[in-house]
């Protein structure tokens, strides 16, 4: 079992604080959403996780199994078995989808335990099949040309080969239109077992309906204000977040 604790973190960007005091734990096995109003910090949350270098923590910790990974470097973290889907995936030129995904599993494994190019064919075309996506677009350059659509599927099969313990999906579902959203989440649901672990940031219930979370937390001006089940996202749908805003007794 992995788990991710993040206590009271506060992070700067450029000199601003934007997370001021979050605490989160996230554990193999759970489904966790994030929802909050925009410019709340859940993409910063996410880099500061994955340790994005512009993102600098202030106070708090983010524990790896009781191990702080301030210092750990991004590809580190990844090998310990962290993921990010990032809300807006970059295009790589020179390296193609095959070539990432295999380097990014490998990376994982030992030196005596490298994937071979039968196993790793035939993992891809199991995963390529779950998400309906066409032979010809894993040989692409990373993301290279992809629509907003095929750049979240190829997060999620990025994902599905990767096999992290814990992966963050940052608006996995932003852009997507209703049959991608049920291929996305097809994605994920394959991976749900008790040695992983997501947690995913959303603006709509539209996703939890396909992706049942364990536990939803509502982020509002660098803090998780609220924690509950999926009955939370439902009420959010109807009421918005002034409502839980007043409910609360907040002033941000
Ligand atoms: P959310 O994902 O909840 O919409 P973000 O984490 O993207 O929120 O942004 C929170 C705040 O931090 C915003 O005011 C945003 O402008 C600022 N911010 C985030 N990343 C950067 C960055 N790399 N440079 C400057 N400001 C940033
Ligand atoms: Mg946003
Ligand atoms: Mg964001």
């Amino acid at each position: 079992m992995t788990t991710l604790t993040i206590k009271d973190l506060h992070v700067e960007v450029e000199g601003k604080e934007i997370l001021k005091g979050v605490n989160l734990t996230v554990k193999t096995g759970e489904v966790h959403a994030i929802m909050g109003p925009n410019g709340t910090g859940k993409s910063t949350l996410s880099q500061t996780i994955m340790g994005h270098p512009a993102y600098k923590r202030t106070q708090g910790q983010i524990l790896l199994d009781e191990q702080d990974i301030d210092e750990w470097t991004v590809d580190e973290r990844a090998r310990a078995g962290l993921f990010l889907a990032m809300q807006y995936p970059a295009e790589i030129q020179g390296v193609t989808n095959v070539e990432f995904m295999r380097a990014a599993m490998n990376a994982r494994r030992s030196d005596d335990d490298q994937i071979g190019i039968t196993e790793f064919l035939r993992q891809l075309d199991q995963n390529r099949e779950i998400l309906s996506m066409p032979e010809e677009m894993t040989e692409r350059y990373l993301n290279e040309g992809f629509s907003g659509g095929e750049k979240k599927r190829n997060e999620i099969l990025q994902m599905m080969m990767i096999k992290p313990n814990i992966a963050i999906l940052d608006e996995i579902d932003s852009g997507l239109d209703i049959d991608a959203l049920k291929v996305v989440a097809r994605g994920v649901n394959s991976m749900r077992s008790p040695e992983f672990g997501v947690l995913m940031i959303t603006h709509y219930q539209r996703l939890l309906d396909y992706i049942e979370p364990d536990f939803v937390h509502v982020m509002m001006g660098g803090r998780v204000v609220k924690t509950g089940g999926s009955e939370l996202a439902k009420r959010l749908e109807e009421n918005g977040y002034a409502q839980l805003r007043d409910d609360l007794g907040l002033n941000i």
